[in-house]
């Protein structure tokens, strides 16, 4: 499962896409210095150090989503050079336990790239036996030293949930009950709270619930107690892309 592979595999592979890159620049009459061939990246080493523990792995997350929000993106790691290099294993840094959502797709909202992120995602991130056993999959075995679960704004799946509770409505009789009520608890907590705005309390809730649950869980709770991962709520700002960490 290592990775990279061996420096003399990635030099080749690096020279190999210059190579290419030279003659593909040639061709098209273009020098090679300049803003089309800089914006193809072409190492095929890993453009960030690898993490070594959970604080350095949610400094590069924080970091990856102030450059999404303000526009500033890399999209590092995702050259054709990079991925064969990957071929030979993963070390992501951070398990991602988002929300199915169109508009929150972690490796863009996070600017991250290939093998980076180890990604779950259900409507409303509803852990089931087999999200969990993904995620304690992730952390047992790839040592993920980061866990972090994203709600966002405006989530349908926490939104049905609060409509369902405030019209006492019946179960629909198919799988989305099992969303309802899981998502329940915050929605609870939210009324019982009186929020201003039940939804986005409950958006809260729901991550932190979420959170606090799995810091429970057999190989996450024993990591985080031997310091070797961390769990983190985020909400994820649909309007500004900004990421709050809660
Ligand atoms: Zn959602």
């Amino acid at each position: 499962m290592d990775m990279p592979g061996p420096s003399t595999r990635r030099t080749a592979l690096r020279l190999g896409l210059l190579a290419g890159v030279g003659a593909v620049a040639a061709a098209c009459g273009t020098k090679t210095d300049d803003r089309t061939v800089s914006e193809a990246p072409s190492s095929a080493a890993p453009t960030e150090p690898a993490v070594t523990n959970p604080t350095e792995a949610l400094e590069r997350l924080k970091a990856g989503g102030e450059r999404f929000a303000s526009g500033g993106v890399r999209r590092p790691d995702q050259d054709t050079a990079y991925r064969a290099t990957l071929a030979a294993g993963q070390h992501p840094f951070a398990c991602i336990l988002s929300c199915v959502d169109s508009r929150v797709p972690p490796e863009i909202v996070f600017d991250q790239g290939l093998g980076d992120l180890f990604v779950t995602r259900t409507a409303g991130q509803v852990v089931d036996h087999a999200v969990l056993g993904s995620i304690q999959y992730g952390v047992a075995e790839l040592k993920i030293p980061l866990l972090v679960v994203v709600g966002h704004e405006k989530c349908g799946a926490v939104k049905a949930t609060v409509e369902a509770v405030e019209k006492n409505s019946a179960p629909s009789g198919t799988d989305i009950d099992s969303l309802v009520t899981a998502i329940k608890p915050a929605v609870a907590k939210a009324e019982e709270e009186k929020a201003t705005d039940v939804l986005d309390a409950s958006v809260r809730h729901n991550v932190t619930n979420i959170v606090a649950d799995l810091g429970t869980k057999a190989i996450l709770s024993a990591a985080v107690t031997a310091g070797t991962l961390k769990i983190v709520g985020a909400r994820y700002d649909l309007d500004t892309g900004e990421v709050e960490w809660l």
